[in-house]
């Protein structure tokens, strides 16, 4: 039976020009200092997103966790959306680990905080309170590309209350992608902008780009140097790593501009399965697509019947379809027949 993967970007498997790449990395131990492949990944994402030092992780939740430790000290807050990455889905890392209190914030329609909700959870100097220290933004945010002008303001906004800023840019580059789509330029100019808003970016490898392992935290080299001991402290310092860091180096050669390839196959999914009744298709900005089902459509039964019929996809009231690296045009239509069949 055909097989169409759609739960997510992360289930890519590495190419076969990846893996020679791999095979072919010149290792050393990373602990040490010493492995070639982990260094020269380290300098050229530092460069492309125009950041002083950078530091391969074994993943985005712990890159992320490093940040906002390096940023924060225990008794501070991070000011962060209800649905980012870093504030759900990460085990609550940030305050088990590192002491840190999250101030969630409702996220406007558009995947923003509204500066007005950012600006009122801002506290005050006083003993009552946590301190205040980190915005902390998710782009995309469930594929939804931030607006440069938003960003701007929000980073212009912390730094008029002394606050630091961390991008959680797993998906850093489907935003720069769809915004060189838009406004031209290259994907690595847009990355290099909207990374340059922030004091520090996590970018993933393992989803869209298709490694299959590993995120780098970029920053001021005193950032880093902090962020490298905090690595060490939860685990994460590899040693022959380079292995990986061949595939990353692999995938920004050769799995940036074709992410333009997701962005159009996930437009075409969505045009594919619009018009039903009982869904409402969220028409998506670049590779993840959002199915509403009306109240009394079984989302849990849906996913089921789905995954019989060998496409793949999650979801409980809202289906979220991810396209990526192994999902062709084919692919997509092939699903679209399927799910159209099911819903
Ligand atoms: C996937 C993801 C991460 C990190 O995930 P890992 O599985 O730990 O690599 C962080 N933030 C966002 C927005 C993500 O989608």
């Amino acid at each position: 039976m055909r097989t169409v993967d759609l739960r997510s970007d992360t289930v890519t498997q590495p190419t076969a020009a990846m893996r020679a790449a791999m095979m072919a990395a010149p290792l050393g131990d990373d602990v040490f200092g010493d492995d070639p492949s982990v260094n020269a990944l380290q300098e050229r994402i530092a460069a492309l997103l125009g950041k002083e030092a950078a530091l391969f992780m074994p993943s985005g939740t712990q890159s992320n966790l490093c940040a906002l430790m390096a940023h924060c000290q225990r008794g501070d807050e991070y000011l962060v959306g209800q649905m980012a990455h870093t504030y759900r889905w990460e085990a609550g890392g940030a305050a088990v680990l590192g002491g840190i209190q999250p101030q969630p914030i409702a996220h406007q329609p558009d995947g923003t905080l509204a500066l007005a909700d950012i600006e009122a959870n801002v506290k005050p100097d006083d003993p009552h309170f946590a301190r205040s220290r980190l915005l902390c933004l998710e782009n995309t945010l469930g594929g939804q590309v931030l607006p440069m002008d938003y960003q701007r303001a929000a980073a212009a906004l912390a730094r008029r209350h002394g606050l630091a800023t961390h991008l959680d840019g797993a998906r850093l580059f489907n935003a720069a992608v769809a915004q060189a789509a838009r406004a031209g330029g290259t994907p690595h100019e847009h990355a290099r902008q909207i990374a340059g808003l922030y004091d520090s970016v996590s970018v993933c490898f393992s989803k869209g780009l298709g490694a299959p392992v590993g995120s780098a935290l970029v920053g001021s080299a005193e950032l880093i140097t902090r962020a490298r001991r905090l690595r060490k402290l939860s685990g994460g310092a590899m040693r022959q790593s380079g292995l990986l860091a061949a595939a990353a180096a692999h995938a920004l050669d050769h799995h940036i501009e074709r992410l333009a390839d997701d962005h159009a196959h996930a437009r075409r999914l969505a045009d594919g399965l619009a018009g039903l009744d009982g869904i409402t298709v969220v028409p998506p900005d670049t590779n993840i697509v959002f199915v509403d089902l009306a109240p009394g459509k079984d989302g849990r039964a849906i996913v089921q019947a789905a995954a019989e019929r060998g496409v793949r996809c999650t979801g409980l009231y809202r289906l979220r379809l991810v396209t990526h690296l192994d999902v062709s045009r084919d692919d997509v239509d092939h699903a679209v027949r399927v799910l159209r069949e099911i819903l």
